[in-house]
């Protein structure tokens, strides 16, 4: 079996989807993946998504998951099926925007700073809060908020990104429990990825994003 194919059934008994992250990869590398029935690719770069959007089969399903700029929205909100990695109300009504020029809803995820490397974007506990409450948020009839993302710091102390992923699964519960108790939409937590996707399972994970495990490293 390759790779790609012991990791599908591994996900298939955890019920976890497969975001397989693209980025920096060519468009051969995909459709191979593609061949082999996967349809999930993520990129963390607009102008490249839509680059590979152009070049591949129109049912592949794209997920931005890396910054996103306010001004690069429109190059991927025509098709996208989520952002994943969405860290201001700002960026929400820009997507919500530009979801209204393509008369479409955009699923979202919020991201969330679970890590303490600096580095990581997203947004704090209380900062979704503050998010969900405003009258800003309530305005946007265009995006559709599905659940968390979040990166756990690159560390080899496993009991550390344990502790993350349980704390964005918490997070999860919570904003779950007070602001989307009755919307089925609000269900994917997105965390885990090639050398961490184990624990992320194991701590609820419903969606996991694996780049260099399945495509070699990046260069
Ligand atoms: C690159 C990237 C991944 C995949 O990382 P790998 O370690 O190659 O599996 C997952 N999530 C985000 C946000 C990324 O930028």
């Amino acid at each position: 079996m390759t790779t790609y194919q012991s990791l599908i059934e591994e996900l298939k008994d955890k019920e976890v989807k497969l975001v397989a992250v693209s980025k920096t990869k060519p468009v051969d590398m995909i459709r191979e993946l593609y061949d082999q029935g996967q349809r999930i690719f993520g990129e963390n770069r607009a102008q490249e998504l839509a680059d590979k959007y152009d070049k591949l089969p129109q049912d592949i399903e794209w997920h931005m998951i890396g910054h996103l700029q306010k001004n690069k929205v429109k190059y991927i909100a025509p098709f996208v099926s989520m952002i994943e990695s969405c860290d201001s109300l700002r960026l929400l009504s820009t997507i919500n925007k530009e979801g209204k020029k393509n008369n479409r809803i955009i699923p979202v995820l919020l991201q969330m700073r679970i890590a303490t490397e600096e580095t990581k974007y997203g947004l704090t506990l209380t900062d979704i809060k503050d998010l969900l409450n405003s009258d800003e948020y309530h305005v946007l009839d265009h995006i559709k908020v599905c659940g968390l993302m979040g990166m756990a710091t690159f560390t080899d102390n496993l009991d550390q990104v344990r502790r993350e992923f349980k704390k964005l699964k918490k997070a999860f519960d919570t904003i779950k429990e007070i602001y989307f108790m009755d919307d089925t939409s609000f269900k994917e937590i997105s965390m885990g990825m090639s050398g961490d996707y184990g624990i992320a399972i194991e701590e609820g994970s419903t969606m996991v994003r694996i780049g260099s495990l399945l495509f070699g490293a990046r260069g």
